[in-house]
């Protein structure tokens, strides 16, 4: 009984320990995976500028372009390889980042991200061993075609979008809630890249 009883608490520490590790630790800003070839001078294309959805038209190539300017401001000194630099393509199956506009109700995401081998087969960031060649990034215009949802939003959810294609994963805690990586499109989440995120991207991309 004793010895039983022993092995509970073992386990029940265990899992304690490792689901609260997990989301501080790695997992909390990255995934396993990155960008292959690196964030500098790649390319990015969208499939259509606008979409008109609720007597509403919404530039999408805007949001994706102003977002895109913001990444490329990124351009540390001290590590080169970490330049962020993206440039338009109107050819769209050979971007890096494709983004596209879908229509899916009631699923409780308004932008979702994709990530592609060389074979353009699918991987999962979290589980798949090894780094992607490309990314799709998906805005649902369910939501975004929305009056809620400023340009400014709208610019914001572009490039937390791009952040994931890097590399980033969302967070979560409270007191990162005014990061560009904040999980929920709304007024807290920073309208642009943080310094946070600029240092993340730095690390990732720096070995
Ligand atoms: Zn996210």
């Amino acid at each position: 009984m004793r010895k039983k009883k022993i092995w509970i608490v073992i386990f029940v520490c265990l899992f304690v320990f490792t689901s609260y590790v997990r989301p501080v630790d790695a997992g909390r800003y990255y995934y396993s995976g990155k960008l292959k070839g690196g964030v500098s001078g790649r390319t990015w294309a969208i499939a259509q500028n606008t979409y008109n959805l609720y007597g509403r038209t919404v530039n999408y190539y805007d949001a994706a372009l102003n977002a895109i300017y913001n990444w490329n401001s990124i351009n540390p000194t001290t590590t080169s390889n970490v330049d962020v630099s993206f440039s338009h393509t109107s050819n769209f199956s050979s971007a890096t980042l494709k983004f596209v506009i879908d229509v899916q109700e009631d699923v409780f995401w308004d932008g979702a991200a994709a990530y592609f081998d060389s074979n353009n087969n699918p991987m999962n960031p979290y589980s798949d061993l090894g780094d992607w060649s490309s990314a799709v990034i998906c805005f649902n215009a369910y939501y975004t075609n929305l009056p809620e949802c400023t340009s400014s939003m709208l610019k914001a959810l572009a490039g937390h979008e791009i952040g994931h294609t890097f590399g980033l994963d969302d967070v979560t805690l409270t007191s990162d809630r005014y990061k560009l990586m904040w999980y929920e499109t709304g007024p807290y989440r920073a309208s642009g890249i943080t310094t946070d995120e600029i240092n993340w991207i730095r690390i990732i991309y720096s070995n």
